[in-house]
């Protein structure tokens, strides 16, 4: 008997028709002699609907705390309502809100971090023979009050509570079937991956592949959750997210991933001594604006000129940042660019295999593009280009690394993404 945390994102959970398929497949689990925990997340755009609906109301941001006691009620229309699908089919089952699971959090409103878990209660409730509904993306401070985890924070809690009850698998049930090589929209013959390492996934996540949430996968890493990543709508087997995967030969390159919300911000002539970078990212630190790739060029005549990548939603900020300690600095200009996109390639293998990023550059440059930034690490490397004509750069990296496949490989795959 094993036991299993299962969860089912906010498409999943759609409608009436799709949550009783959801608690069919459950009760399939649970009647097969597995032990079953579900997390779910709020009804189709339900926490985008209640985002909406408090901007009508509030003409400024709205409090925070009110905030997660609005969203909150997403998650727990869906436990309640495939509780009762549940217990239906003739299965006992129990519904709990993140407080009531005993999740733990800071108390950083909107995104909050887990900092403990006491399973105890849904565990009882599991060994009497129910299957186990707890809402996802929610908990609750030491002092009792509601918190949120962060947009897409339910994968999250699932496996945070994977960990804490050491179940068996935590398996991510979602609308593709698993992890691809690359968003199966943009490239006809992306290839399902049958496993990925954590850090490959983890790479990916924070890249921009949408189908598991970071600090999910940061979570499974830490506490070693084997992950399954699967599609809701079939049987079909799924992405494996573990310690070590077997990579095909000849194979070194994962997958590919990119990321729109890129903006550049570059400061020419600046005084060049010690010290003005650290003020620069200070400042920019003190606002919580998160810079991702730097560059510096050569010193001239005593200036430099630097480069760095922030979220088009932090530009605006970042340039007022800048401007404010324009007098403490000292340079000749700042200047900003956002028609651009990040592109990413991953794998485990690019560590010890020379010549991969060299191909990245070959293939974006043979498309007559040219790179304005680079960024590496062990396991990827990144390059942030003109946005124009980024589907066709991902196809041809994907056929350059050897990843298109033949697209019979996996009928009843991506047609079942809405
Ligand atoms: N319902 C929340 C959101 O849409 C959490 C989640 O779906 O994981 O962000
Ligand atoms: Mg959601």
């Amino acid at each position: 008997m094993s036991l299993i945390v299962m969860k089912f994102g906010g498409s999943s959970v759609g409608d009436a028709e799709r949550m009783k398929r959801v608690a069919n497949r459950v009760v399939e689990r649970q009647r097969e002699g597995n032990q079953c925990v579900v997390v779910v997340s709020a009804m189709g755009d339900t926490t985008d609907d209640l985002i909406d609906l408090s901007k009508q109301i509030c003409s400024v941001t709205p409090p925070a705390r009110e905030m997660d006691m609005l969203l909150t009620t997403g998650e727990q229309v869906s436990v309640a309502l495939l509780s009762m699908a549940i217990q239906s089919l003739g299965q006992p089952a129990l519904s709990f809100t993140g407080w009531q699971a005993g999740m733990y959090t800071d108390e950083v409103h909107g995104k909050a971090r887990i900092t403990d878990i006491q399973p105890e209660r849904i565990l009882n409730a599991v060994n009497q023979g129910n299957v186990v509904i707890v809402a996802g993306f929610q908990g609750m401070t030491a002092d009792g009050e509601i918190t949120t985890l962060g947009r897409g924070g339910s994968d999250t809690t699932a496996v945070a509570l994977a960990a804490a009850i050491q179940a068996d698998v935590c398996e991510i049930f979602t609308d593709v079937d698993g992890v691809y090589s690359t968003d199966p929209r943009v490239v006809k013959c992306a290839r399902k991956l049958p496993e990925i390492t954590y850090d490959e996934m983890l790479e990916l996540a924070n890249l921009g592949a949408a189908v598991l949430h970071p600090r999910a996968v940061e979570y499974a890493k830490n506490y070693n959750v084997p992950l399954v990543v699967r599609s809701s709508f079939n049987h079909n087997a799924g992405t494996n997210v573990k310690e070590e995967a077997a990579m095909e030969q000849g194979i070194v390159v994962r997958g590919i991933a990119s990321d729109k919300n890129v903006a550049r911000i570059s400061i020419l002539g600046i005084e060049e001594k010690p010290g003005q970078l650290a003020k620069v990212f200070t400042a920019l630190a003190k606002e919580q604006i998160d810079v991702d790739i730097i560059v510096q060029s050569g010193v001239m005549n005593g200036q430099a000129d630097f480069s760095f990548t922030v979220s088009l939603t932090d530009k605006d900020r970042a340039l007022e940042v800048i401007q404010s300690i324009r007098s403490e600095v000292g340079f000749r200009e700042v200047s900003s660019q956002e028609n651009l996109v990040k592109v990413s390639i991953v794998g485990a293998g690019m560590v010890s295999t020379p010549g991969v990023a060299a191909k990245m550059f070959e293939v974006i440059s043979a498309l007559g593009l040219s790179i304005n930034m680079v960024s590496t690490s062990e396991i990827k490397t990144s390059c942030v280009i003109e946005n124009s004509r980024l589907n066709e750069v991902i196809q041809a990296l994907h056929t350059a690394y050897g990843l298109d496949t033949d697209q019979t490989a996996f009928v009843g795959g991506p047609q079942d993404r809405r």
